[in-house]
């Protein structure tokens, strides 16, 4: 099944009011409109309503670092799936390794806010992977799977059709050491024929990006693995230039 390459840029806690002005204003100069790759920016919370107002009509997309799985009530600092899908997030970052690791997010909790994404329409962009210890050991389809079965158990499998999985490897965050091609491509395979032992169709529709140190020069090469379908890029895509070039790689 052909899939249309996704890429997402993750900016974390990085960028105010004028940079996220300039950076747009010379992304979309220089893409035009995004014709076969669908391109999303997932900036700071606070940002988010000054970048849907900047994107109208770009055809870029816009989605959230994070929610919470309530729909509201008295949790001081949360942000939940309505809000953001009322102020224009089409997709949420949900498991990523900073927040399981930063700030103490279990399977369960990530598995609920899956849910909480799937319940409020957002696409959940649900980030697994192993950690340098656990690569060593030879462990790293059994942590995958494990951070698969906590979601599987919580919202079923159909819930996998048209969702998003990026496959972030944690001793590739942030560190300047990308997956080989072969590497990412391994457990890109494993995570779709685990999902299509459950489900072919909902193998077929998930697109499984890959997560680590993501650069323009290694995404084209990233990009030609049958199973890896985009990028969730983090430093690289603050550089409106460079993340640009990314975005390239995976048009082909
Ligand atoms: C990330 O944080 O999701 C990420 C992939 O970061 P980086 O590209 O900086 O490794």
């Amino acid at each position: 099944m052909k899939r249309t390459p996704l890429v997402v840029a993750n900016w974390k806690m990085h960028g105010q009011s004028e940079w996220i002005k300039h950076y747009i204003h010379e992304f979309v100069k220089a893409v035009g409109k995004p014709g076969q790759c669908e391109i999303v920016l997932c900036p700071p919370f606070v940002y988010l309503s000054q970048l849907q107002v900047l994107l109208r009509e770009t055809g870029l997309g816009m989605g959230a670092q994070n929610l919470h799985d309530s729909e509201q009530g008295a949790f001081t600092g949360e942000v939940s799936g309505p809000m953001l899908k009322e102020i224009g997030c089409s997709y949420v970052v949900v498991g990523h390794s900073e927040r399981r690791r930063l700030f103490g997010e279990t399977d369960a909790q990530v598995a609920a806010k899956f849910a909480a994404a799937r319940l409020y329409s957002l696409v959940p962009i649900l980030c697994v992977g192993e950690n340098e210890a656990e690569r060593a050991a030879g462990t790293t389809e059994r942590i995958v799977q494990r951070q698969l079965d906590a979601v599987l158990h919580v919202c079923g499998i159909d819930a996998f059709a048209g969702a998003v999985i990026a496959y972030e490897p944690v001793w590739a965050i942030g560190t300047g050491v990308t997956a080989t091609p072969a590497q990412a491509q391994a457990a890109h395979g494993f995570i779709r024929n685990y999902i299509a032992s459950h489900s072919e169709a909902s193998a077929g529709s998930m697109r499984i990006l890959y997560g680590g140190s993501v650069r323009a020069g290694n995404a084209a090469e990233l990009a030609q693995q049958q199973d890896v379908d985009g990028a969730l890029v983090g430093g690289a895509s603050l550089a409106a230039k460079e993340f640009l070039a990314i975005c390239a790689g995976f048009t082909g």
